[in-house]
């Protein structure tokens, strides 16, 4: 029920409302009145006495009348002035004579009040009159309260929540209350602040972003252009002076140019990531035939450095993930790589577990390289975090880490490290289980 048809309604409810409670009490009025007085209006009496006379003596005096006062009645009564006044009340008189056995005159006088029909109908309409008005001012007092409750109450809190959003508070919930429309608003109003906040929260992110990639590009890209220049400067102004030299300084300046290259693919991608600009084409997954396959792939190179790696599936059946398997594998790649890189030749290895709780899919790789100090652990996934003993890496830009956590969030997924102090390090991967079939 919209705002005008429960305003309608509930008016005409009130106005029914009183007029049924008001016939009520009217009916009442009207059935007790003649209830009480044990005779109708136009008969006439709402008080009554009797007196009772044997003879000429009192033998039963209702109001306890003084003997005057009955001989001014009886006096009225034989005058044939059939009424009698008394306290501001008009009395209509009647007599009845009756004998009883032994002999003895009995007299049963009674005394009606008279109530003239304009009394009674000025007083019914009055007390009808006045049960209207008071039904109808309590009613209204009930149904005023609902709607400043459920109308005026939520708009005033929506008028100052409002004028809190013009001067740029968006924390603040707002809060939806009162009837349909009014909670709607309500509504539409906290939408409009949670759209608000997130292009606020995303316009922070692209100015943050573009100032981190300037800051990047200067900072991290400088040291290998550097370096390129002086290479081919060094072709150009003849230092590189026989052909295995100059051969020597152009492989030098490609090398150079190929890792810039890859820093920035590494800083495009991760403020695509960043700014939720990178679609996922996700798919279901065997993650044991997955694993197997990017292990396999990375073996050579770990062969060829004499490092060992491992894999040790504890799955109880074959289970499915949901990843997008060229971003999938750029994470591997790069905890791989990162492995690779800590731990030693010839003792060194790499072992990859994968492991199963009752939702998940956990994938570590754990090595027994030089670990993460308790320092660095905190920030490995942020960005351009390199641990002091990685600085000189070739190549290496920080990125791997903070891009391989954007990627397994986008997967809603979890990644984090663990290290116990000179034991290895462990990258733990979590993905949410799925069965086959599902
Ligand atoms: P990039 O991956 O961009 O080439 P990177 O490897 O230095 O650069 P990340 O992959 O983000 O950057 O890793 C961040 C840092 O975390 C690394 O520099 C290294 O110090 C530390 N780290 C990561 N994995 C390991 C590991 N298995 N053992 C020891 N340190 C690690
Ligand atoms: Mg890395």
């Amino acid at each position: 029920m919209n705002l005008k048809q429960r305003f309608l309604t509930q008016n005409i409810l009130i106005l029914i409302g009183t007029i049924v409670i008001t016939s009520c009490f009217g009916f009442a009025y009207v059935h007790f009145y003649n209830l009480l007085n044990e005779s109708h209006v136009d008969g006439g009496a709402s008080h009554a006495f009797i007196v009772v006379m044997k003879s000429d003596d009192i033998v039963y005096n209702s109001e306890d009348f003084t003997v005057l006062q009955i001989k001014e009645i009886l006096m009225n009564l034989s005058i044939e002035n059939n009424y009698y006044e008394y306290e501001n009340r008009r009395y209509g008189i009647s007599e009845e004579n009756f004998h009883i056995q032994d002999g003895d005159n009995y007299k049963i006088i009674t005394l009606n009040e008279i109530i003239s029909i304009n009394n009674y109908y000025s007083s019914f309409i009055t007390f009808v009159f006045m049960t209207f008005l008071i039904v109808f001012i309590v009613a209204s007092v009930i149904v005023q309260k609902q709607y400043m409750k459920n109308i005026i109450v939520p708009i005033t809190n929506l008028t100052n929540e409002t004028e809190n959003l013009r001067i740029g508070e968006l924390e603040t919930t707002i809060t939806d209350s009162g009837y349909g429309e009014v909670r709607e608003l309500g509504i539409a109003i906290e939408q409009l602040r949670l759209q608000l906040k997130n292009s606020i929260y995303y316009q922070q992110r692209v100015d943050e972003n573009r100032k981190f990639l300037i800051s990047s590009i200067s900072h991290d890209l400088k040291t290998p252009v550097t370096s390129i220049i002086g290479y081919i400067d060094g072709v150009l102004d003849g230092v590189a002076d026989t052909d295995e030299k100059k051969q020597y300084y152009l492989s030098k300046a490609i090398e150079k140019t190929k890792m810039i290259n890859t820093m920035i693919e590494d800083l495009l991608l991760y403020s695509k990531l960043d700014l939720n600009q990178m679609t996922f084409e996700n798919e279901k997954v065997n993650i044991v035939k997955y694993l197997e396959n990017c292990i396999e792939d990375s073996s050579e190179e770990f062969m060829r450095e004499n490092k060992r790696i491992l894999f040790e599936n504890k799955l109880s059946t074959s289970y499915f993930v949901i990843i997008d398997i060229v971003k999938f594998k750029r994470v591997i790649q790069n905890i791989l790589d990162n492995a690779k890189r800590s731990i030693e030749t010839k003792t060194g290895q790499l072992k990859v577990i994968l492991r199963e709780t009752n939702t998940s899919i956990i994938i570590e790789f754990k090595d027994n390289g030089i670990g993460i100090s308790i320092h660095d652990l905190p920030h490995v996934f942020d960005r351009f975090y390199r641990a002091d003993t990685a600085r000189e890496v070739k190549g290496s830009s920080g990125l791997g880490l903070a891009i391989s956590k954007q990627i397994i969030e986008g997967l809603n997924g979890r990644i984090w490290a663990v290290s116990e102090n000179g034991q290895g390090a462990s990258i733990i991967i979590s993905l949410k289980k799925v069965k086959k079939g599902k």
